[in-house]
Parts: C-alpha cells; sequence; structure tokens
C-alpha cells in the first residue's frame, strides 16, 4: 500500500501527537523530524500516513512558508493523496502568522482553492462554538493562553484572527450545520467557497462533529487543524480502498538497557520524578554546576554505563518552580534551557554508544534535543502508553544508521504519576512474549 496521507506539523511534540492519532485510528504511521534531504530517503516500510515535524511555529514567516513548501515537495513525492497541516489546537499564532501564511502557501502550490481551519480537539476541551475557540470552559482569550510567552491569545473568534494572517476571505461553518451531516458541510463549504471564501473555520464539539466534518473534506487536497479533525480522515481512506487491513500498532522490537531522562520542570513531570526517584537509581543534575557540558555529560555518563545492567535508571534537571526561578536568575533563563538542552543531548549520545537502547524522555525541548543528538531522523509510531504519547521506534532511512532505539518522547505536563514505570513496562512485556 502506498502512502496516502502527508502531514506537515509546526512542532515536534505536536508530530508526535497528530501521529499517535492516526495510529489509533488505524493508519500505520511514520514520523519524520525535519525534512529529509539527500537520496536513499523514501523507504519507509509499510507506511500509510507520514508526519513531518517542523519547528515552524514561531520562527519567521518566511522561514515557516520554506520549511511547509519543502516539506509539502517532499511529500508530494511520496505520492500522497491528501496533505494535512498541523497546528496546535489553541491555534498558537501571531498577527503575523505563521497559520494563514503557510496555509496560503500550501493552497497554492497545490493549485487549490479551499480550505478548512479546525484546531477543535474535544477530548482535551478545546471545542468551537460560533467560530469562538474555547479551552475547557473559558474562551481561549481568558485562558492561560493569553498570556503565552511567544503567541498570546487574545481574540477567541477564529474568523477573526485567521483573516488577520491573510488576506483571503474567512468563513464560518456553524455546529447547526455541522449537526446535519457531512452533505450538508459541503453545502456550506460549496455556498463559501461561492462566495469567494479560502477558508472555512468549522464549529466542533465533540468527536461526532470531527468525524463529520472529516467525511465532508474527504476530497479536499489540504486539511488544516489540530490532531482532533484527523480523526475522521482515516475513515475515508478505508472507504476508499487505499488502506491495508487495520493495524495493532506495533511495540518497538528493541532489547537492552533503559535510562529515563527529564529535562521538564512541568508539574506532571515532577510528580513522575518524584516516584521515579524512589524506584531506580537516579542522578540529579544541576545547571549551576554543569562546567563543561561534555565533560560534565561524560561524567554522568560514566556513572550511568556502571550500572547499566541492574536495571533502568534516572537522569534528572527537574526542579521545584523557586528553584528554576534561581537558577534562570543566575544564568539567564536562555542559557539555562540550552545548557541544559545540549548536556542531555551529549548524555544521550555518550549512552547511545555505551549500549543504551531505551530512552524514555520528559520535556518537549529537551525530546526535540535528544533526538538530533541521537540523530534519528524518522521513527515509527507504536502503541499509545498515555494520552498522546505513544512508544516509537527509530526508523533507519540510511544504510549508515545506528541500530534501532525505542523512544518515548513526553511533552512535561502529559502522562500519569506512574508513566515511566508504565512505559518501561511494556517493552517489558514484549520481551517476555
Ligand atoms: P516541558 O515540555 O515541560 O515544557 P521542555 O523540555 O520543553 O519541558 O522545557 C524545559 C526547559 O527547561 C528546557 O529548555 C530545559 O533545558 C530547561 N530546564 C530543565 N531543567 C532546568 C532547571 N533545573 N533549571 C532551569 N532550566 C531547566
Amino acid at each position: 500500500m502506498a502512502i496516502v496521507l502527508g502531514c506537515i506539523a509546526d512542532d515536534f511534540t505536536g508530530a508526535t501527537d497528530l501521529a499517535n492519532t492516526l495510529v489509533k485510528n488505524g493508519m500505520r504511521t511514520v514520523q519524520v523530524n525535519g525534512v529529509p534531504s539527500g537520496a536513499g530517503l523514501k523507504d519507509l516500510g509499510d507506511a500509510e500516513a507520514v508526519v513531518v515535524a517542523l519547528k515552524s511555529r514561531t520562527c519567521p514567516v518566511h522561514e515557516a512558508v520554506t520549511e511547509s513548501l519543502a516539506a509539502l515537495s517532499w511529500l508530494r513525492g511520496l505520492g500522497t493523496k491528501q496533505v494535512f497541516f498541523k497546528y496546535c489546537s489553541t491555534f498558537d499564532s501571531t498577527d503575523m502568522g505563521n497559520i494563514g501564511p503557510v496555509a496560503d502557501a500550501l493552497l497554492d502550490a497545490l493549485h487549490a482553492d479551499f480550505a478548512i481551519a479546525c484546531p477543535a480537539f474535544p477530548t482535551t476541551g478545546r471545542t468551537i462554538y460560533k467560530g469562538y475557540l474555547f479551552v475547557g470552559d473559558m474562551l481561549l482569550s481568558e485562558s492561560s493562553l493569553k498570556d503565552h510567552p511567544l503567541t498570546p491569545m487574545r481574540d477567541a473568534n477564529l474568523v477573526r484572527v485567521l483573516s488577520r494572517q491573510t488576506d483571503e476571505l474567512v468563513g464560518l461553518v456553524e455546529h447547526k450545520i455541522v449537526r446535519q451531516g457531512p452533505d450538508a458541510v459541503k453545502a456550506a463549504f460549496d455556498a463559501l467557497k461561492n462566495g469567494g471564501h479560502r477558508y472555512a473555520i468549522v464549529d466542533a464539539l465533540d468527536d461526532a462533529d470531527l468525524t463529520v466534518i472529516g467525511r465532508a473534506v474527504a476530497d479536499h487536497p489540504l486539511v488544516t487543524g489540530g490532531s482532533g479533525i484527523a480523526l475522521g480522515l482515516p475513515g475515508n481512506y478505508r472507504r476508499q480502498g487505499l488502506l491495508g487491513a487495520a493495524a495493532d500498532a506495533q511495540t518497538p522490537n528493541v532489547s537492552g538497557p533503559a535510562v529515563i531522562i527529564a529535562g521538564s520542570c512541568s508539574q506532571a513531570t515532577r510528580g513522575q520524578v518524584a516516584r521515579a526517584r524512589k524506584l531506580w537509581p537516579s542522578h540529579k543534575i544541576d545547571p549551576l554546576a554543569l562546567g563543561d557540558v561534555a565533560d560534565a555529560a561524560r561524567t554522568v555518563a560514566d556513572k550511568v554505563l556502571a550500572g547499566l545492567n541492574s536495571g533502568p535508571q534516572l537522569i534528572y534537571s527537574t526542579a521545584e518552580p523557586d528553584m528554576v526561578l534561581k537558577i534562570q536568575g543566575e544564568m539567564g533563563r536562555n542559557q539555562a534551557g540550552d545548557t541544559v538542552e545540549r548536556f542531555f543531548g551529549r548524555l544521550a549520545r555518550t549512552l547511545r554508544d555505551g549500549g543504551v537502547r531505551r530512552f524514555v524522555v520528559a520535556g518537549g525541548e529537551t525530546s526535540g534535543a535528544v533526538v538530533q543528538a541521537l540523530g534519528v531522523h524518522a521513527m515509527r509510531i507504536g502503541p499509545e502508553i498515555d494520552p498522546g504519547v505513544p512508544w516509537t521506534e527509530s526508523l533507519s532511512l540510511r544504510a549508515a544508521d545506528d541500530a534501532p532505539l525505542a523512544l518515548a518522547l513526553k511533552s512535561g505536563n502529559f502522562g500519569t504519576e506512574d508513566f515511566f514505570e508504565k512505559a518501561l513496562a511494556m517493552l517489558d512485556r514484549r520481551d517476555a512474549a
């Protein structure tokens, strides 16, 4: 079977979240980190969907457009039937972009005249009514997203928000239409198109609405939205006979020692680390005492590798908010973050070279740094550990790539307190089977 769906995601953990949704709905999915370059990159196994993870949410508009078009061009080379542009379910963007300009460029490149914009993700409380985006019980503009450091969302009306990012006309398909089913939604799209609109914000309050909308966009070259809207797409391809038999997600087939790397200071990770410290040998990293990053990584790696065969070990820089503030005060916020990320990148590479094969990583930026340092170009998406976080297995796209690694990459605030144990137990069960 060929690759049916090509996705472009504007950040790393968002890409994994989308890939996870597709896998749960029966599509074999691979995530590619950045736009692959060079020859020999087309062997994606039995993948039916590919998600290209970019870092284009907050970069300058022209960079986001250029990278997204490069991703599109690579995906079209794979013969994809539909393209999905994935952004955050809270529509994280500014009046400059990057959602509008990227969507405009993708539509132009696809010679298409219309696309929906639907970030709704009801499972996580993101719903749209009369074009207004809600986060739980609050309007987007009243939620904590109003104070986001990079993309403060001060307007909940998505028709207005997207209109400020594009010269094209943006319309609305209201919930009372969605409730009537896919044909009514398609008729509403036609009416908007005839009125000169290029985009439609579409209301959605629950997963049933997303399925209706999914059906209505079956013949759209481009779909834009959060990972929720991807729920409805696999059913279309199945009806069109484009997918193989629905497959259970495969747990990574990777044996070998495991480590847990926690570079997140988010609340959920703090709880997970506190629990893990009681279970396994732990190495606490103090950013203020790191000194030379390469030397520090070597020293910690030596300690970890010495005990490698006795079970999992935890390496963490996770700290309480007052301590993080103190560290940031002394080092500067960016410098502290960058130093810790470089340390964990180095450490991961040294541990991999020393025989570690299973990595559980907590923190979005931390995960990005670790994956980059490990030179992982692509991952096959496996079963879900906790909502939004799947196991993945690194995929060799080049002959020179290393032996596969099992990677669980979690955004800081995801997962229950026993997430680390749950993740490792899934691999142990596979070993035992
Ligand atoms: P999350 O997903 O919780 O936001 P991230 O990994 O994306 O986690 O971000 C956490 C940031 O904080 C990273 O840049 C990391 O390097 C940095 N960091 C980790 N530990 C500390 C610490 N003790 N003090 C200051 N910054 C830290």
